[in-house]
């Protein structure tokens, strides 16, 4: 099937961008870095699995709507993913969905979550998740998948499903997700440190509803060079200094952002501060079902809200591909490709 996730017409990103701008956002080869599958569910194949039960057009994707809690958003997210993602046959649907939709956005390249203690307490093996997400990829397109967990998931007998995910390599690595007002646990050390010594990238949310001082002890702590929005790091100069002297990269999702009321208005996105810092931020949708988004509207948002002209555009592109899990030979190539695509 090969429908769109979200509803057409209702962003207003692309309104007043010039259509030069535009055309250059939807040719330009993207890659995304920062998606959690469950925030993904394929709307309509969700529908058609449970007549009545839900609208055509859910409220959350009304052009203004912005979640007043993380709670309201969490608990949108469990009342319509975890209702999908019941069987690893649904993960690949929904992997196919969001691959094929990645795909005639120019996205070469894409890495996402899935949630390791939903999934398992489902009884469902981490490796069958892994690779019923990976076979969905078509060809054009190279998937790596992330093993999610919250900041209290480890306490709910989760030890062995982390040890297998780690010993496979469907795996690439570790995504600490979910509410970051909570402590970090010790075993997050542990495990991300393990992971670590295995040759997996690992990540870790912070720097989105928390402090600087987050950023700070996700990468001291569990020694993350990938952090899932940290753009609250702005707010320390020092920090700021160490992303760059150390090459830690920001996955950032400015919609997002915006619909959670992590920013103001638009305008006040510190992504463009970080970009003209020169620390390597990516962007990426996040929860596309949640925030009504596609990854072309993300760069729309970067050109219309925060006046980013293409050569920023192409930089953005240009960091996704310096941060992906390939291979240099393929690197190089991706890079050239778009220094074609800039020159042409
Ligand atoms: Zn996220």
């Amino acid at each position: 099937m090969n429908m769109p996730l979200q509803a057409e017409g209702l962003s207003h990103w692309w309104q007043g961008l010039d259509a030069a701008t535009a055309d250059f956002i939807r040719r330009l080869p993207k890659t995304e870095h920062h998606l959690h599958i469950e925030g993904a569910t394929p709307y309509h194949l969700l529908r058609e699995a449970y007549p009545g039960r839900f609208p055509e057009v859910p409220e959350h994707w009304q052009v203004d709507y912005r979640f007043d809690s993380f709670q309201s958003f969490l608990e949108i997210l469990a009342a319509h993913g975890f209702a999908w993602f019941d069987s690893p046959d649904r993960y690949h649907l929904a992997a196919r969905e969001i691959f094929l939709n990645a795909s005639r956005q120019n996205v070469r390249y894409m890495e996402l979550s899935f949630d390791a203690f939903f999934s398992s307490s489902q009884g469902h093996c981490v490796t069958t998740i892994a690779e019923a997400i990976l076979s969905a990829a078509p060809a054009g397109l190279t998937v790596k998948v992330f093993l999610g967990m919250t900041r209290d998931a480890f306490e709910n007998g989760l030890e062995p499903v982390v040890r297998k995910a780690l010993a496979s390599d469907l795996v690439s690595g570790l995504d600490l997700h979910g509410i970051e007002p909570l402590p970090l646990r010790e075993w997050t050390v542990d495990i991300w440190r393990e992971a670590d010594a295995l040759g997996k990238v690992n990540k870790a949310h912070a720097g989105e509803f928390g402090p600087a001082q987050n950023v700070l002890e996700v990468i001291d702590r569990l020694g993350v060079k990938r952090i899932q929005h940290g753009v609250r790091a702005t707010e320390d100069p020092d920090l700021v200094r160490r992303l760059i002297d150390e090459g830690i990269a920001l996955d950032v999702c400015p919609i997002s952002n915006w619909r959670l009321q992590v920013i103001d208005k638009p305008a006040d996105h510190p992504i463009r501060q970080l970009i003209e810092a020169q620390v390597t931020c990516t962007v990426s949708t996040d929860d596309p079902f949640l925030f009504n988004n596609h990854l072309e509207e993300e760069y729309a948002f970067l050109a219309n809200a925060l006046r980013f002209n293409q050569s920023q555009l192409l930089q953005v592109a240009r960091n996704g591909v310096q941060v992906a899990l390939v291979p240099e030979s393929v690197r190089s190539v991706w890079l050239a490709e778009l220094d074609a695509f800039a020159n042409a």
